[in-house]
């Protein structure tokens, strides 16, 4: 590469776990990096250390089986040189079939890593506006008032969230078709854009005496704040009264059950959240109960009986930009691609997926400088697809993904759910390989270190 001036320096906003991998893989390919990480000057609500690559929450990285979209990602990381995966790998504890850490350990590591970098210079600053330069913005979904105040100008209000409120969403090929039935209001729209669980009085009355009852996610006091002047979770709405819901998004009006050839009591609507239709959003179910009950309760609407989560609804505080009409697919700004975005903040969810934006944000300004062109990461990865998935100018109403089947290249073909996983996992493996290969020479530092991190 060529010799850098101090003009070629890359500002990253945010020490967290994409900006530690961003900066880590610019440094390693000779790229000054001046990373601001405002921890311990200001503090967030959720951390509580110093350190950079926190995990706020859970130790765990999720599934290591290579068959789950988690452990295919785990996989493509480390063919990419991830340092986040590396540094994880290198602070395993126990966990069966997860890959879980010693948080202190794992935080330790990347902090030393990154502190003792000669190419980086570690700034305990926040940042209260973006600075000049190439920029990769990675911090997060707490991202301070200041810095929030100076994105909103920079990609105007309208697409800036603060706040989650999303559907659970369910594999197409868990709705039992024999109850539930695809039609559109009145016939409105596009075909039978929408797949229909229909409710008998009996039944809609059990499924609001459940979510009545069902335990919720105790939000923590910064969550409450502004949350639910946006969108009400489903169990709110069921509060305001017995018809509450089937007067509101599970109105039955304009639509006749083909079983009976009435009109039903209450319907829940479903709508397709991918090109594929391979997986279906709960339309009107942003909900705040916790995962189990999300699986109790929805299992008593008829259709929805085995259905499986893809992703369960969650409301909390979160800032994320509006991805799909923001960003190119190497996650720079349509609108002005020295700045990038990674992490949460890209309307991605989870801490890998936060790891493998900062990479790909990285590797987008290491390419741009090197006068190549930024292959996007194939989509029949893992990794690829969530890309791919929140750079879609097509997907409205824009809610952060983390990694699913649902959202990668279907493989109908193969009836067997178990076969099918195989299938595309594998399938993910050889696009992943594929792409390292044409890649090895960019690849090639971040291997190294990697290999060195996990020892
Ligand atoms: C409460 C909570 C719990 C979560 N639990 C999980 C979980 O268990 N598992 C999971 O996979 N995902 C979880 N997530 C989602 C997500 O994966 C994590 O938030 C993840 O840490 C995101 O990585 P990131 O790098 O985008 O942001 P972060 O890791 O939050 O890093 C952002 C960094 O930017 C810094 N920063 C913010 N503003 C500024 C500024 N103006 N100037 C300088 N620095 C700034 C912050 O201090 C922080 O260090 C959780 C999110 C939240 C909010």
């Amino acid at each position: 590469m060529a010799s850098m001036s101090a003009l070629d320096t890359v500002t990253v906003i945010g020490g967290g776990l994409a900006g530690s991998e961003a900066a880590w893989q610019l440094a390693i390919r000779g790229i000054p990096v001046r990373l601001m990480e405002m921890r311990p000057t200001v503090v967030s609500p959720a951390h509580h250390s110093d350190g950079l690559a926190e995990l706020v929450c859970s130790n765990s990285f999720k599934s290591d089986d290579p068959a789950t979209a988690t452990g295919m990602l785990k996989r493509e990381l480390e063919a990419l040189g991830s340092l986040i995966i590396a540094a994880a790998r290198a602070a395993a504890v126990p966990a069966g079939a997860a890959l879980a850490v010693d948080r202190d350990g794992f935080s330790a590591s990347i902090t030393e890593l990154i502190e003792s970098h000669p190419l980086i210079e570690l700034v305990r600053e926040e940042a209260t506006v973006v600075p000049d330069g190439d920029v990769v913005i990675a911090s997060g979904p707490l991202t301070s008032a200041n810095l929030e105040r100076a994105l909103s100008e920079l990609v105007g209000d309208s697409r800036l969230a603060f706040f989650d409120a999303a559907a659970p969403i369910v594999a197409a090929e868990s709705i039992d078709m024999k109850r539930a039935f695809r039609a559109s209001r009145y016939d409105k729209g596009e075909g039978a854009d929408y797949i229909n669980c229909p409710m008998n009085r009996e039944q809609y009355d059990a499924f609001l005496g459940a979510i009545l009852d069902a335990d919720r996610v105790i939000l923590k006091e910064f969550e409450q704040k502004d949350l639910f002047q946006a969108c009400q979770p489903i169990e709110e709405v069921a509060r305001c009264g017995a018809d509450a819901l089937r007067y509101g998004g599970m109105k039955p009006v304009g639509l006749v059950d083909p079983a009976t050839g009435e009109r039903p009591w209450a319907v829940l609507q479903l709508r397709a959240e991918n090109h594929a239709a391979t997986a279906y959003n709960l339309v009107g179910c942003q909900t705040n109960l916790t995962f189990s009950e999300q699986r109790r309760v929805f299992s008593l609407v008829p259709g929805l009986e085995n259905a499986e989560f893809l992703r369960y609804g969650v409301m909390h505080r979160n800032t994320f930009v509006d991805a799909p009409r923001l960003l190119a697919a190497d996650l720079s700004l349509r609108s002005n691609p020295r700045i990038r975005i990674a992490g949460q903040l890209s309307g991605t969810e989870g801490y890998l997926e936060a790891a493998g934006g900062g990479l790909v944000a990285a590797l987008g300004i290491v390419n741009a400088r090197l006068g190549h062109q930024t292959l996007p990461i194939p989509e029949d990865t893992a990794l690829g697809s969530l890309i791919a998935y929140a750079t879609n100018p097509d997907t409205s109403r824009y809610q952060p993904m983390h990694v699913n089947l649902g959202i990668m290249p279907p493989m109908d073909s193969i009836r067997a759910k178990r076969a099918r996983r195989a299938a595309i996992a594998e399938r993910a493996a050889a696009a992943m390989l594929e792409y390292s290969r044409a890649h090895a020479e960019a690849l090639h530092p971040a291997l190294a270190a990697a290999s060195e991190i996990v020892g």
